[in-house]
């Protein structure tokens, strides 16, 4: 079907008695509004054959007049959802008729194929919208919600503007079409992920991350020629980590006023990890490049996917997002262009094995024809040890360390090692491998695990049953003690008790890490293991190298130095990016097979290196590209 004529088809489609007030858009969504309560609750067989007809989502919902009043309908929804459910708040967006209802157990709200929905449905005249409230309660979920919820009237605008750009833009795709795509971050480099797709119609932005290590280069090159702000249509974020996300809030700086495209948890942590980084910036003197208006704007113009779920993004590019096993809500972007002239994979950062928290990264596909994806660790020498092994290691390291009545550190960076290693201790304890003792965790690490919670449909089969089925949550396990002030960190210090402290930052350059350091260091009973990898410069750097004093930079700025007495251990292969063996293996296993592979996201030997070998190895064509490069994909 021609684009333009959408609305008006389905218009035709209806029988008058459906009494139609309005027909808006909701993104690539189509939403009508009834005045007739006896269509809006028996015309499922209508909507859906208007659905195979269109083959897009169509809606229906009950003019906002119409509607029993939010507090009527907060005490039927009290009445008529079951009390195991864990009911708690509702939220009511009155100007697009939907009730967010927010429940412990979402599936009992929802109830037995749906009944109990049908029947606040039925009783309110809104369509009530189940959603998991976050178990450990999470101050930056709900100002997510309130802003969305505030900004219900804007958010219908903004998705109806967007639905009218995709569908009201009629082409014909022609011999002259074409795809590029430019380099504007990650080339050749880890950090400040960055690309520009286009099209004679589309410019797409992939990923829009800062590289927290440069001030010089923090930025992409926003300054390349074809980059213009008030040309770009839509953002997608693969996740949240700053690299990928940090320099969004910007875009809304200058100018931007579209879409961001992301998974829920993504939009979550990002923007946790937004407000730490401009804190930590304001922290030390300097000013921020944005503030938390940008980010608020970012957040009121975020739609977030499901994976799997396909959505029109323009006129001429269709998006999916799929597991990429990375971090919690981390995407591999499938761009189809050009309405199946091109299918472009994005990887963003991935993990191609199974962690203990998500399953591996998706390799099958309808079509792939053109692949790009990161290279962090690419070399020869970069290949991981086995899960298992690493893992017993850890348990062994903090087994002995507790029977000695040591305390064990793990700095950690806050989104995705920290709470895999949370369940790797969780587990040990509980099946006996090393004594029980509390597990502290510190300050940030605390919250994005908050986040954790509220999301367990991402994460992998065993984490799932394990909330779903058994209904334990292991983030919430009694071990589990969160720390956020000062008297806190100094009481738990104090304690002759051994215990385990998780805490950020993951090489001692900043956050609670260094202070927790600095007061167990001299203390030979005592242990730090590093996970992560560890910066030369960096405190931790040095402190991994095996020097017996070293320089701590204390809360106060001042400079102290510290002996080095505790137990120094490293524990490799806990990473969640793919080992060099998981990258080439990715590219094995892709299927269909790809026509052409772009590495970026790895110091450049890295990303030469291994498009040599996936060349060789593979026959497949393969580049390298630097930044501000652009390259012809069609
Ligand atoms: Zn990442």
């Amino acid at each position: 079907m021609k684009n333009g004529d959408i609305l008006k088809q389905i218009k035709e489609e209806l029988p008058p008695e459906a009494n139609i007030s309005d027909i808006m858009y909701e993104g690539a969504n189509i939403v009508l509004y009834t005045k007739n309560k006896d269509f809006f609750l028996d015309s499922k067989e209508i909507i859906r054959n208007i659905v195979n007809k269109v083959k897009k989502r169509v809606e229906l919902r009950m003019d906002p007049s119409m509607l029993v009043p939010p507090e009527e309908t907060q005490e039927i929804i009290n009445k008529i959802v079951p009390k195991e459910a864990g009911l708690e708040e509702a939220w009511f967006d009155y100007k697009r008729s939907i009730a967010f209802i927010e429940a412990r157990k979402p599936g009992l709200a929802i109830g037995k194929e749906g009944q109990v929905m049908n029947e606040i449905r039925k009783q309110t005249l809104w369509v009530p919208k189940i959603r998991r409230a976050p178990v450990i309660q999470s101050d930056l979920i709900k100002t997510i919600r309130y802003t969305l919820f505030q900004n219900s009237e804007y958010r219908r605008d903004f998705m109806n503007k967007i639905g009218k750009k995709i569908y009201m833009t009629k082409w014909e795709r022609d011999s002259n079409y074409w795809i590029r795509v430019s380099i504007l971050g990650a080339g050749r480099e880890v950090g400040r992920s960055c690309m520009l797709l286009q099209t004679p119609l589309s410019n797409v932005l992939l990923d829009c991350g800062i590289n927290v290590a440069s001030t010089e280069n923090a930025f992409p090159h926003f300054d390349a020629p074809e980059f213009d702000i008030h040309k770009i249509d839509a953002v997608v974020v693969s996740h949240a980590h700053l690299d990928h996300s940090g320099a969004v809030p910007l875009l809304f700086k200058y100018g931007y006023k579209g879409p961001v495209y992301s998974t829920e948890p993504t939009r979550d942590i990002m923007t946790l990890l937004q407000l730490d980084y401009i804190d930590v910036i304001q922290r030390t003197g300097r000013k921020p490049e944005y503030t938390s208006r940008e980010i608020k704007e970012m957040i009121k113009n975020t739609i977030t996917l499901d994976y799997d779920e396909v959505t029109d993004i323009t006129a001429d590019v269709r998006l999916t997002l799929h597991n990429a096993g990375h971090v919690l809500g981390s995407s591999l972007v499938h761009l189809n262009i050009g309405n199946g002239y091109h299918n472009y994979l994005y990887t963003g950062d991935f993990k191609y094995a199974r962690t203990k928290l998500l399953e591996p990264a998706l390799t099958k596909f309808t079509r792939v024809e053109t692949l790009m994806m990161e290279s962090t660790y690419g070399a020869k020498e970069d290949t991981q040890p086995s899960r298992e092994e690493c893992e017993n290691q850890l348990i062994d390291i903090i087994k002995s360390t507790i029977e000695n009545k040591g305390k064990v550190l793990i700095p950690v960076l806050g989104v995705g090692r920290a709470q895999e290693v949370m369940l790797i201790v969780e587990e040990a304890m509980r099946e006996k491998k090393i004594p029980e003792v509390k597990v502290y965790v510190d300050g940030m690490v605390w919250d994005v695990t908050a986040i954790h919670t509220t999301y367990p449909e991402f994460m992998n089969r065993d984490v799932k049953k394990q909330i779903f089925g058994e209904d334990a949550n292991p983030f919430v396990a009694d071990c589990f003690v969160r720390v956020g002030s000062q008297e806190e960190r100094d009481k738990l210090i104090n304690s002759r008790k051994p215990c385990i402290i998780i805490a950020t930052s993951g090489m001692l350059t900043g956050g609670s890490s260094v202070y927790y350091f600095q007061k167990l260091a001299p203390n030979k009973k005592n242990a730090i293991v590093f996970v992560s990898y560890q910066a030369e410069g960096t405190l931790g750097r040095r402190v991994q190298r095996g020097e017996k004093q070293v320089p701590v930079e204390t809360f106060g700025g001042k400079v102290e130095m510290v002996d080095v007495k505790l137990s120094v251990y490293s524990v490799e292969g806990l990473s969640g990016h793919s080992d060099r063996n998981q990258l080439i293996n990715y590219v094995k296993h892709l299927d269909p097979k790809p026509r052409k592979v772009i590495f970026v996201h790895g110091e450049s030997s890295k990303c030469l290196e291994l498009a040599s070998t996936v060349h060789k190895l593979l026959r497949v064509e393969t580049t390298a590209p630097r930044n501000l490069d652009a390259l012809r994909i069609r």
